[in-house]
């Protein structure tokens, strides 16, 4: 039994899922309960309620949850549910349809018996009320997150959350709020199969963060699984997927990208473009947060 959470705010949300994945609970129940945590955290300014706003004021959700090629959901453009990653798990398990966005994805959380709620705080409103102030009214690109610790501003993340349960079932999910002051309809990689979550459950699983259109355009998660059935280790098979975009797309200084991959047998491991990527641990003997290798 293992699960892995992207960032320092993935401890908290490892421990909140380990009640349910421990002695012999399913892995889809703790990657669900992982997200579910961070989405309900107001602290956490990068998903779910209390995430950071789109340029025109508005919280837009991104998610998605995957068991294998032929049980996967996702939704994107949420922006009045705080709980899309339960919402994607009801499009895995109760539609033929892998994602679902915007206005129809709302229609069927209420149709399912989700509950709508405002999911702008007001110190995100707050925030972003200073962001416009600046005048800095591009298409949003802010610096994206190298460091969680620093909080930046216009920062970035995604709860990933990859999980093996006693039953040796593989199960992967994640869920953000996107690029703060992002464009209006902008839609990241977290809800797109195969660029921030992929599961193959004979092969293994990888999730990502960080600078989605980055990610997106190698079809990161799906690459670094593909590594995995060529033979990479997890930790190559991250490397790989940051080598591909280092060599495919310029980047920024403050470009970041964090992977972590798992094994079905339970071997993983992790890589960042730059240091400040962090991964949270926990098995029956540790509860850690570990700094992975960097490649820049
Ligand atoms: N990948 C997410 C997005 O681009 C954000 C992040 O993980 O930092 O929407």
């Amino acid at each position: 039994m293992l699960i892995l959470s992207t960032w320092s705010f993935g401890q908290r949300a490892n421990r909140a899922a380990w009640e349910t994945l421990s002695p012999d609970g399913s892995s889809l129940d703790a990657v669900e309960i992982a997200c579910r945590d961070a989405e309900s955290d107001l602290s956490n300014h990068t998903v779910g309620k209390g995430g950071r706003p789109d340029a025109s004021g508005q919280v837009s959700l991104d998610s998605s949850i995957m068991l294998s090629p032929a049980k996967r959901g996702a939704v994107a453009y949420v922006r009045r549910f705080e709980h899309p990653i339960s919402i994607a798990r009801a499009v895995m398990e109760r539609t033929a349809h892998v994602l679902l966005a915007g206005d129809g994805a709302e229609q069927f959380a209420l149709a399912q018996g989700f509950k709508a709620t405002d999911l702008l705080t007001d110190e995100a409103r707050g925030q972003w009320e200073e962001w416009r102030a600046t005048g800095e009214m591009q298409p949003a690109h802010p610096a994206p997150i190298r460091n969680i610790e620093e909080k930046p501003p216009g920062s970035h993340d995604t709860i990933g959350v990859l999980a093996l349960d006693s039953h040796g079932v593989l199960a992967g999910a994640c869920s953000t709020s996107g690029m703060a002051y992002k464009l209006p309809g902008r839609v990241g990689d977290s809800p797109i199969i195969g660029h921030a979550l992929y599961v193959d459950p004979r092969v293994g699983a990888a999730v990502a963060t960080g600078h989605g259109e980055l990610v997106m355009s190698v079809c990161g998660a799906f690459l670094a699984v593909e590594a995995l059935r060529r033979g990479a280790n997890p930790t190559d098979a991250a490397v790989e997927v940051l080598k591909r975009i280092q060599q495919t797309q310029p980047l920024t200084d403050n470009d970041q990208v964090g992977l972590i991959v798992l094994r079905p047998e339970g071997i993983w491991g992790a890589a960042s473009l730059r240091e400040g990527f962090k991964v949270a641990v926990k098995d029956s003997n540790r509860d850690e947060l570990m700094a992975p290798r960097h490649v820049l």
